[in-house]
């Protein structure tokens, strides 16, 4: 299998069998993202606990890429802290970008999946949803009601 068909294979899987697309019990925080050109919309629910991501889920819809690029980024932050979060998020936001280096992208483990994607810009809004929505909620939770923007 050459790694083309090897990327197709794992977003599908995620896409078709998510993990993590289901309402999250006892959330601290959550946020809607919505890609309106793609009609994606999906609400990130996050469980943190002293800076770190105990655990976090999704719902929601939209294209193959926007969910499976979801259940990927959740797999990737579960356990870490929200400081690792946002660094790996500013990583794959620079891979969506064709920006990353070798290491950032191999630090995203499975999400590298998506980094032909940056070839297609029709798909970047929809690869960087969950991510985006993970900055504006670790943001949020960070600066309560500031309105500021998020970094990303
Ligand atoms: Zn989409």
């Amino acid at each position: 299998m050459d790694l083309k068909s090897l990327y197709r294979e794992i977003i599908n899987e995620h896409n078709l069998h998510p993990a993590h697309k289901h309402d999250l019990e006892g959330a601290t925080a959550d946020h809607r993202g919505v890609n309106p050109s793609c009609g994606d919309d999906i609400r990130l629910q996050l469980k943190i606990k002293d800076g770190v991501i105990e655990d976090a889920a999704f719902v929601g819809s939209g294209c193959a890429i926007s969910q499976a690029s979801a259940d990927m980024m959740i797999d990737l932050i579960v356990g870490k802290s929200t400081e690792e979060a946002m660094t790996l998020a500013d990583g794959f936001m620079r891979m969506i970008q064709g920006k990353a280096d070798d290491a950032e992208i191999e630090a995203l483990e499975e999400a590298a999946a998506l980094q032909s994607v940056s070839k297609m810009p029709a798909r970047v809004k929809c690869a960087e949803l969950g991510w985006r929505t993970l900055g504006k909620t670790l943001a949020e939770g960070a600066a309560e009601g500031e309105g500021h923007q998020p970094h990303c």
